[in-house]
């Protein structure tokens, strides 16, 4: 279920005497309740707007953590190979990590890069 905020969006419509509206428009739509805001099509695209721009801000929010935790899965990689190659870490690249996994098969090595967790809400 979407939060309802109201957004501070004025409405785009013109009274008669040509003066702007300016009164709050709906909630993710862009005309008030009395410039067509309460018509069926109107309010169904404004929510159509709204569940787009939450999933989105959902998605965003995933790729974010997914990319911190495949910075720390890689560095973990790093630090490992560097240990077992006996080399400062800064001068560890991924031929050495493979290189670290041939010679030390210690478990760990194969676990799989963090993927995005899946949300519930926009599963299909
Ligand atoms: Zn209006």
């Amino acid at each position: 279920m979407a939060v309802r905020i109201r957004q501070a969006r004025r409405c785009h419509a013109h009274r008669t005497n040509g003066i702007a509206c300016r009164a709050y428009a709906i909630n993710g739509g862009t005309v008030c309740v009395a410039h067509g805001g309460r018509a069926r099509q109107v309010r169904v695209a404004a929510d159509r707007r709204l569940a787009e721009a939450q999933a989105f801000r959902v998605c965003a929010l995933e790729m974010a953590r997914t990319q911190v935790d495949r910075k720390l899965w890689q560095w973990a990689r790093e630090q490992a190979a560097a240990e077992v190659l006996g080399l400062p870490v800064e001068r560890i690249s991924r031929w050495h990590v493979l290189e670290a996994q041939r010679r030390d098969p210690r478990p760990g090595w194969d676990d799989p890069p963090p993927a995005p967790r899946q949300d519930r809400r926009y599963a299909s």
